[in-house]
């Protein structure tokens, strides 16, 4: 069965000391958890000395973006390549925030996709409707098309490794939380399109996580919807209490 991924999005926050001194609580707090698979997702900056402090824990390092090019002149940009040797298992890409304040396209984040894949890194591909498209009817519309863009071209035995994050915009750091059912029926819609894309056997391994507003007091109940495979954590992984509280409800 599908191994819940639980992962903390840091976004721009914690410089270096703060993530190694995170880093070693978190250990205490998860020494001994099963069954779960648990994942930090620094700013680059902190990238190398969590990946140390990782070191034989058994948790994952993942980053919150990269360049779709192995190098060149991209000046402020960093590349899967520089990713895969300090130790990234994981890469977020296309965050709502990095569409929105970054101008990513579905196409952009298919060919960080592919890249990503090229490079032995798993990506975690966030998807995700604005209010506006929810209160229109249009989620299914709106993620629909983001999922067959940004996952265009993919193998079936690519899209069954990969994690795909629904994460409803509106629910984003707003403690607006989707309801259970509500996340449940877009992740299931998400997996059927999986289907269609890359066979059934890819959809029944393919992990499809929620985000948005995800807390201690309403994991347990989202992550016990049977296609949310765990969760992506922005504010609350920012602190060992209330990340290890989720990593436990899963
Ligand atoms: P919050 O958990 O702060 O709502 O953020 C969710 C998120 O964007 C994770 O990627």
């Amino acid at each position: 069965m599908r191994i819940p991924l639980l992962a903390g999005n840091w976004k721009m926050y914690k410089t270096v000391t703060e993530a190694v001194e995170f880093v070693r609580g978190l250990k205490e707090a998860l020494a001994g958890i099963q069954g779960v698979e648990v994942a930090v997702c620094p700013p680059f900056t902190a990238l190398y000395a969590v990946a140390r402090e990782l070191q034989g824990t058994g948790m994952a390092l993942g980053a919150q973006n990269m360049y779709q090019a192995e190098e060149g002149a991209y000046t402020g940009e960093v590349s899967p390549v520089m990713l895969k040797e300090i130790g990234c298992r994981y890469v977020i890409l296309g965050h709502s925030e990095r569409r929105q304040y970054f101008g990513e396209s579905d196409e952009m984040i298919n060919a960080k996709v592919k890249l990503a894949l090229k490079h032995g890194l798993t990506p975690i591909v966030c998807v995700g409707e604005h209010l506006k498209d929810r209160e229109a009817g249009n989620t299914e519309k709106v993620v629909g098309e983001q999922v067959r863009r940004s996952l265009a071209g993919l193998s079936a035995a690519e899209l069954a490794g990969l994690v795909v994050a629904y994460e409803p915009v509106w629910a984003i750091g707003t403690g607006r939380t989707a309801s259970p059912e509500d996340a449940q029926q877009v992740n299931a819609f998400i997996r059927s399109l999986l289907a269609e894309m890359g066979g059934q056997e890819a959809a029944r391994q393919v992990r499809i996580q929620y985000g948005g507003s995800v807390k201690p007091d309403n994991a347990a109940e989202l992550l016990g919807q049977p296609d949310i495979d765990g969760a992506l954590v922005g504010g609350a992984s920012l602190k060992v209490e209330s990340f290890a509280a989720i990593v436990r409800a899963a």
